[in-house]
């Protein structure tokens, strides 16, 4: 039975923060992108996981953060004459609109202020309080996270990860090498046969510290500018293509079709109906056959309960 996954990088201002020129037209889509999101993924049924940055579950802060071990300035875009607007620093109501979706979304988390965990330059400390000071602040909302997604994938720290308390998280898309972990079966007979193959199915499996990774298939919006307008007029949205063909094998293949974006990746209409055609097609795949759409968190249950030691009853019965 194939498997569908959606997880979202949900950071609002956060995810650009140490860039010196941020994206405009993203940070101005950033929170009308995250409500569209949501009711598209009412409208088509589709549970995500949502990994958001830590501090988007506080009220407020003094901009300052004296007592989390951050790099030198990493907060200075709190405050000051250019600070970064409070709408871009606090959901403010938006993961509300999560958790009062009719569709059971996960929610994870995406670091605290979105520290690159695998940057060389990322201590230990800074890892462990990135994870902790997230995890705090979503249990206060009423959360308590078990999916974590790496800022820009930058995989690192995963010893952070096991000591709070997280248990899945996604790791980054395999490689176009066949022998790469977690390469599907019906993706090596692809690459192997024609030359356009689709997006890697991906297998979730136990690392050493109990972590369940489930690797990403397709960024939905890793093929823009200049490329994206060249390309529509003849293929059509090639990510939507792309998308597409990842749902059709994941159906076909017991394999798992894991899709990702951020909310603030739906900046003008064509990136709606991107997302839009692709929801549709999972829709009518999903009439059709018995695959499902699930949430990282469900799947790491999974594999964690096939994965845990066999209990043994104290009388030597079979505890079934
Ligand atoms: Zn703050
Ligand atoms: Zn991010």
């Amino acid at each position: 039975m194939g498997t569908v996954v959606l997880s979202i990088d949900a950071e609002l201002g956060w995810g650009f923060h140490d860039f010196a020129e941020p994206p405009r037209d993203r940070l101005a889509s950033a929170r009308q992108g995250w409500q569209a999101l949501v009711d598209l993924c009412a409208e088509y049924r589709v549970p995500a996981t949502w990994a958001v940055v830590g501090h988007l579950f506080l009220d407020d802060c003094d901009g300052r953060h004296r007592d989390h071990p951050a790099p030198p300035g990493w907060f200075d875009h709190e405050r000051g004459p250019d600070r970064m607007s409070r709408s871009l620093r606090f959901a403010d109501g938006l993961i509300d609109r999560i958790d009062e979706s009719d569709v059971e979304h996960e929610i994870g988390i995406h670091t605290f202020s979105h520290v690159e965990m695998g940057a060389p330059e990322t201590t230990a400390t800074q890892a462990d309080a990135e994870l902790s000071a997230a995890v705090d602040a979503a249990r206060v909302h009423g959360v308590e996270p078990r999916s974590f997604v790496f800022p820009r994938n930058n995989v690192g720290h995963l010893q952070a990860l096991s000591d709070n308390g997280i248990t899945c998280f996604r790791g980054t898309k395999p490689t176009d090498d066949p022998r790469a972990d977690g390469a599907g079966a019906v993706d090596k007979v692809a690459r192997a046969t024609v030359s356009d193959a689709g997006p890697p199915l991906v297998r979730a499996r136990r690392n050493s510290l109990g972590l369940v990774n489930v690797p990403a298939s397709l960024y939905l919006f890793g093929f823009e500018g200049v490329a994206r307008s060249v390309a529509e007029p003849f293929v059509g949205d090639p990510v939507a293509v792309q998308a597409r063909r990842g749902i059709d094998d994941a159906a076909a293949a017991d394999g798992i079709f894991h899709m990702w974006l951020h909310p603030n990746n739906l900046v003008a209409p064509r990136d709606v109906r991107r997302l839009r055609s692709i929801f549709e097609h999972l829709a009518r795949v999903r009439a059709r056959t018995d695959l499902q759409v699930r949430t990282m968190g469900e799947i790491a249950a999974d594999v964690l309960a096939d994965t845990a030691p066999k209990r043994v009853a104290t009388d030597g019965s079979d505890p079934a």
